[in-house]
């Protein structure tokens, strides 16, 4: 089951399970949109991988399935160093 975790690594803005702009790589390391199409250039800065839309998970199912409440950041930046 997909972590759905809270948070975009990159620029910590929030992620709610609902947010169509989300975006994990297969790994589930997690960023928005907007950081995927401009200072990672569709790359996960963790691994190499592609990124995919994170699936919404149902409202209805939050509360059986709730998602993960554990906030992941890079202080350092998330650009990747040339
Ligand atoms: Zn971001
Ligand atoms: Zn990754």
């Amino acid at each position: 089951m997909l972590e759905l975790r809270p948070n975009c690594e990159c620029c910590d803005c929030d992620l709610p399970p609902g947010s169509a702009e989300a975006m994990i790589c297969s790994f589930e390391c997690t960023f928005c949109r907007s950081c995927v199409d401009g200072v990672l250039g569709g790359k996960c800065p963790n691994c190499g991988g592609e990124f995919v839309r994170r699936p919404v998970r149902p409202a209805g199912k939050l509360s059986k399935f709730p998602p993960s409440t554990v906030r992941k950041f890079k202080p350092e930046g998330c650009a990747q160093r040339q």
